[in-house]
């Protein structure tokens, strides 16, 4: 059973489909003027306008990358050109946080970066603070380790009164609650990014949103696809499986999730007293629980259990996806206020839609044996 939708989504049916027929039907060049290019480029050209609808915007406003960290990359290279005083936050995505302090170290930038509080809720007190003397904001909409969703209204008014740019990391939000960049605190994002993989979509595909008057300095300088805004050629029947994969996810309902989710930590909480439901205080996504798991003996190890847990068919995370495989504790957790002890206890469960009662009784069941061995009683 698989609960790792903050890592990848599986692909959908008709995402498989779209990508296998694309793969023999649309295979040409989308440059090139001959049919099989003309057949290419008309893939690329429906797809547009689709994907950017996951995000209230435009097809023109929208550059098709290979994910999201391209994306990123793309964004905040453009923003230091202009901005040189530039803002994050302490747990904001590898792909945000590394690019950014590399143009510190670099002499780049001046990077300020503001911390959280025990629940992941960034310090808008500080945030003002560092605005008032910045030209440049890089904050993630939601959290992929906690699920945490920042207080955008609070932080687009800061954005309205600073005048700073404000790139928005959406990765995590687009499909599971409304992304508009026509309405609300979104119309106050300059550029905003997501990712294929992460919606049931195909790896290797991303999207780079601009506001309606930004133009963005390419980061891959060749030829000239896409209107020159990023050289090199498009994935093509990728960017279609996309273009599903978005269609789905606006029409996705995740009303059920929260309970499914809520009813997990509950039981987790009962059955292993003393564990702590990371970012529990703070407005989340629906499908996200990031849990330190406390068993009798103290501590548990959140490696230990991942593979334990894969071995009964249960997919979960130890945290970030980009961070497994490293031993460090997650940098998300320790901003939080965890020790390494507890950050390298943790679990991340992330629930597709598709989760059930089911397989929330599994995972339980589960747990409860890799935990505290066969011989314990079933949930
Ligand atoms: N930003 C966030 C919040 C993510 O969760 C991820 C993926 O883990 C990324 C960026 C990077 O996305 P991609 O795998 O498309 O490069």
């Amino acid at each position: 059973m698989y609960l790792d939708h903050n890592a990848t989504s599986p692909p959908t049916p008709a995402v498989i489909a779209r990508v296998t027929e694309l793969m023999s039907t649309a295979w040409g060049n989308p440059s090139a003027i001959h049919r099989e290019g003309v057949r290419a480029r008309q893939v690329l050209e429906d797809a547009r306008p689709q994907v950017a609808r996951l995000g209230g915007a435009r097809p023109s406003q929208l550059v098709f990358t290979s994910g999201a960290t391209e994306a990123n990359v793309t964004a905040l290279s453009h923003l230091a050109r202009d901005a040189r005083r530039l803002v994050t936050v302490a747990t904001e995505h590898p792909s945000v946080l590394k690019p950014l302090e590399a143009m510190a170290a670099d002499g780049e930038i001046a990077l300020t970066i503001i911390g959280v509080d025990h629940d992941g809720r960034c310090d808008l007190e500080a945030l003002e603070r560092a605005l008032m003397d910045a030209d440049g904001l890089a904050l993630m909409a939601a959290n992929n380790e906690t699920g945490v969703v920042a207080d955008l209204e609070a932080v687009a008014r800061l954005v309205e009164m600073t005048g700073v740019s404000w790139h928005c990391d959406a990765v995590q939000a687009v499909g599971r609650f409304p992304v508009d960049m026509n309405r609300g605190p979104w119309r106050a994002v300059t550029t905003l990014t997501f990712s294929g993989h992460k919606i049931g979509g195909p790896m290797g595909v991303g999207a780079l949103l601009t506001s309606g008057d930004t133009t963005v300095t390419p980061l891959l300088r060749g030829g000239g696809q896409q209107g020159r805004r990023r050289a090199g050629t498009p994935a093509v029947a990728a960017i279609g499986g996309f273009a599903v994969a978005a269609q789905t996810a606006l029409a996705s309902d995740w009303s059920s999730v929260a309970r499914r989710r809520d009813r997990l930590e509950s039981s987790l909480l009962d059955t292993f007293p003393g564990s702590i439901v990371h970012g529990a205080g703070a407005p989340r996504l629906p499908n996200t629980s990031s849990i330190a798991i406390r068993a009798d003996s103290g501590w548990a190890d959140g490696e230990d259990l991942v593979l334990a847990l894969a071995e009964t068919g249960v997919a979960v995370s130890t945290g970030a996806a980009c961070a497994s495989g490293e031993a460090r504790p997650s940098h998300v957790l320790l901003a939080m206020g965890a020790d390494a002890v507890q950050a390298q206890a943790t679990l991340r469960f992330s629930l597709g839609t598709e989760t059930g009662d089911d397989d929330i009784d599994q995972v339980l069941g589960a747990l409860d044996t890799v935990v505290r061995g066969p011989q314990s009683q079933p949930l």
